[in-house]
């Protein structure tokens, strides 16, 4: 079952650079997070619990540790996400 992760960052400060937490700073999700469960909201924005920088995570590839897609990488070397995931996005932009 998902845990409650709303206290996850507790103790994280928002400063210019982005989110600061425990001396790092970690940046917002990118598109391809949304709909994984290491998502954790703080003051209304969704960080990844796992890596501060989502969007290095997805730029070589697919996010090995996303829990809603299942992603691999097709031989031209294009992130290729399971049907599951595009019909989610599609059902939301109705
Ligand atoms: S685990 Fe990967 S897909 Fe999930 S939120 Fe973090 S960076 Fe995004």
């Amino acid at each position: 079952m998902a845990k409650k992760k709303a206290n996850l960052l507790e103790g994280a400060e928002k400063t210019e650079k982005g989110l600061k937490f425990k001396g790092i700073i970690i940046e917002p999700i990118v598109e391809n997070c949304i709909g994984c469960e290491r998502i954790v909201e703080f003051e209304g924005e969704k960080y990844c619990s796992s890596y501060p920088r989502p969007a290095i995570k997805w730029k070589n590839g697919a996010c090995n540790f996303a829990t809603h897609v299942k992603a691999s990488i097709d031989k031209a070397g294009q992130v290729k996400l399971n049907p599951l995931k595009a019909s989610k996005r599609a059902a939301r932009g109705r």
